[in-house]
């Protein structure tokens, strides 16, 4: 189970705010997506429910657990970097195996779940390479092989598709849809591109200025924009 609740959420950088207060409730296996321009606060929300940075105001719970100040590993919850992050100097394998021993789990059941996301992500025959000698597209699926390998509760993925070309993207979009489903748990995905967001999404988290500006269905926000923002955003004809 994954039911999330943000509640007043808040985060300031040097006493600069840059999330306002941010109410969310989240069910369990729900794909949902956070959309809005560039600079709006959706990369700091994900990494606060990531645990990598603290929140400044407000409280963060799962299934009715505090999760203000648990540490990261603890969290159930695992994130895919817009960057892929990956450890150049160590092969795929390695990569994948990292933050599993972080959680303390043995060698036996490290490989039994590296060849479980190695199936799903087709990565049996790149686990011996380096990063650099694989493709934009082969980086991303390492990198949620990796979150994958510590069966997550939450998976989060800032910006999947920004560093693939066009080609690619509507595969690895499709990849997605499919892991999530695969899973079984709750997905928050986050892009600035308002067709990624209708087209993936469950419910779709409209941010603007630190600000939920809405929160819902693909078609109640299409059919029922909340304001001017939401509307002009979505493209919706109002
Ligand atoms: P988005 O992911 O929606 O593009 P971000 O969450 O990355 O937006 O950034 C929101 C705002 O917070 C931006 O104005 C950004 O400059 C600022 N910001 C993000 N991280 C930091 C940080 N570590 N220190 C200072 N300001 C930050
Ligand atoms: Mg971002």
């Amino acid at each position: 189970m994954a039911r999330m609740t943000l509640s007043g959420i808040k985060k300031s950088f040097n006493a600069v705010d840059v999330l306002h207060g941010i109410d969310l409730e989240i069910s369990d296996k729900e794909f949902i997506v956070f959309v809005g321009p560039s600079g709006c606060g959706k990369s700091t929300l994900l990494r606060l429910i990531a645990g990598l940075d603290t929140i400044s105001a407000g409280e963060f719970r799962v299934d009715d657990r505090r999760m203000n100040d648990v540490v990261p590993s603890r969290r159930g919850i695992a994130m895919v970097f817009q960057s892929y992050a990956l450890y150049p100097h160590m092969d795929v394998y390695e990569n994948m195996a990292f933050g599993a021993r972080l959680m303390g789990l043995d060698k036996a059941e490290i490989d039994r779940r590296i060849d479980e996301a190695a199936r799903m992500l087709r990565l049996e025959p790149l686990l011996k390479r380096k990063p650099r000698e694989l493709s934009g597209g082969q980086r991303q699926r390492v990198a949620i092989g990796r979150a994958l390998v510590r069966k997550p509760k939450v998976l989060l993925l800032d910006e999947p598709l920004s560093n693939l070309d066009a080609a690619l993207r509507s595969d690895v979009r499709l990849e997605i849809a499919r892991l999530h489903r695969e899973i079984g748990g709750t997905t928050i995905y986050v892009t600035h591109d308002q067709v990624e967001a209708m087209t993936l999404a469950d419910r779709i988290v409209v941010m603007n200025n630190g600000r939920v500006e809405q929160f819902g269905s693909p078609r109640e926000l299409y059919e029922k924009p909340a304001n001017t923002f939401v509307a002009t955003f979505i493209g919706s004809p109002r």
